[in-house]
């Protein structure tokens, strides 16, 4: 190498705790790397030991790529690095060449050697570096929060040199884990519960419920624009978007009052895991929080998942819904949820839900309906749409 080479240098998260699986948890980041940075100008994708790399040329838009890698699950951190030769003098010039990209009064420099067949081991390094760095830079050597770190890892695949590292979102890669169906409805909860499954590396399908023609389609259009933002992550899904009038009128004329949107959210969730079954996933998704609407006081939800065997994950369980807002707007889903729209449930709500449902009355009132035969109509109404990024 005569020159340094510009690049993205990718660290993993979790991604190389993972014993033997490493190799697969790997080339489903890179792919989903290269996806994600498909029609950008880049050069070749290089995996070595530990790390990822992107190579830049001339035409590259950093600020685009930056800005992308930023969406990938996975990813721990990445940075613009430069790499050379293990070549101490080459090191020195580029460690000089990343620092200059900033302004600072103090500086350490950070080494990690992985080669260790280089005749310096990272304190020879760091010294050598250092003192380049501060008779050029007059600046101060400062070991505890200096204005500039400039990192350098000597590895057999060659040096990469870098002064700044931009944080990726963390978790596993889309992809390299099992899939699960999403509910989502437009709200603020569900995008953000969705969100937090896929970035432990779950691929999602979704189920929709709406109540078209007693709502209009505003529903249904900002759960497609919600997703659509999500495969920023995943690239494409399946949404089943089911009718639901039929199910809730039905509810309305036989079910207990207070009952109704117990008995709504039973007949989804044996929906969704119908879905599920189709899809081939193992567990089911939704935005639920505990205590936040009369159907999440914990009662109730025992009274809903009594429904189904598959587990019902709830990441947002826990959380304050100023937290979920702030989540919301962190991945850029709030926008688009406070859009206005009627939701399949509002109108069919009652005035009175209970907080207590008991399944002994649950089970009594459903064994008076005729819902097996009005869910498997409705799922022969559902209509699948794939969307993509
Ligand atoms: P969200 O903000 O996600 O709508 P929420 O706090 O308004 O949640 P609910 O409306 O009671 O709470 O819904 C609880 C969960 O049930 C939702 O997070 C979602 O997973 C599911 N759900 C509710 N309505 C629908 C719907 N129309 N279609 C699909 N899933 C739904
Ligand atoms: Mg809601």
């Amino acid at each position: 190498m005569t020159q340094a080479e510009n690049l993205i240098l990718i660290h993993y998260h979790e991604v190389g705790l993972k014993g033997k699986n490493r190799g697969r948890f790997e080339n489903q980041l890179i792919s989903n790397v290269n996806k994600t940075l498909k029609n950008i100008e880049i050069g070749p994708i290089r995996r070595i030991s530990g790390r990822i790399y992107v190579e830049l040329t001339p035409e590259s838009p950093v600020g685009v790529i930056r800005e992308r890698l930023g969406w990938v699950f996975g990813i721990a951190n990445y940075s613009e690095a430069l790499r050379v030769d293990n070549d101490i003098e080459q090191i020195r010039q580029a460690a000089w060449a990343a620092a200059q990209k900033t302004t600072f009064g103090s500086f350490k420099i950070a080494t990690r050697r992985s080669d260790k067949t280089f005749p310096f081991n990272s304190d020879d390094i760091n010294r050598d570096v250092g003192a380049y760095v501060q008779e050029r830079s007059q600046a101060d050597v400062r070991m505890t929060d200096p204005d500039l770190t400039c990192f350098i890892e000597v590895t057999t695949s060659g040096t990469f040199v870098y002064a700044e590292k931009f944080p990726g979102p963390g978790g596993l890669p889309v992809g390299s884990n099992e899939k699960a169906v999403s509910l989502i409805s437009s709200g603020i909860d569900s995008p953000v519960a969705s969100y937090k499954i896929m970035k432990r590396g779950v691929t999602l399908s979704f189920v929709h419920f709406h109540s078209q023609p007693y709502t209009n389609r505003n529903s249904e259009r900002n759960v497609e624009e919600l997703i659509k933002h999500l495969m920023r992550h995943q690239f494409k899904a399946k949404l089943y978007s089911v009718p639901f009038v039929e199910i809730q009128r039905h509810i309305m004329q036989h079910g207990i009052e207070g009952y109704r949107v117990i008995l709504y959210r039973r007949a989804m969730l044996r929906i969704a895991e119908a879905v599920a079954r189709r899809e081939r996933a193992h567990c089911l998704v939704t935005g639920d929080n505990v205590g936040q609407v009369a159907s999440q006081t914990l009662m109730n939800l025992k009274a809903i998942e009594d429904v189904t065997l598959y587990p019902v994950l709830r990441p947002l369980a826990g959380d304050n819904k100023d937290e979920i807002v702030e989540q919301a707007k962190k991945i850029g889903t709030y926008e688009i949820s406070i859009e206005p729209y009627e939701d399949a449930c509002t109108v069919f709500i009652p005035k009175h839900p209970t907080t207590r449902a008991k399944l002994d009355d649950i089970h009594k009132t459903e064994a008076e309906m005729d819902l097996d035969a009005l869910i498997d109509q409705t799922l022969a109404q559902t209509v699948v749409k794939v969307i993509e990024w």
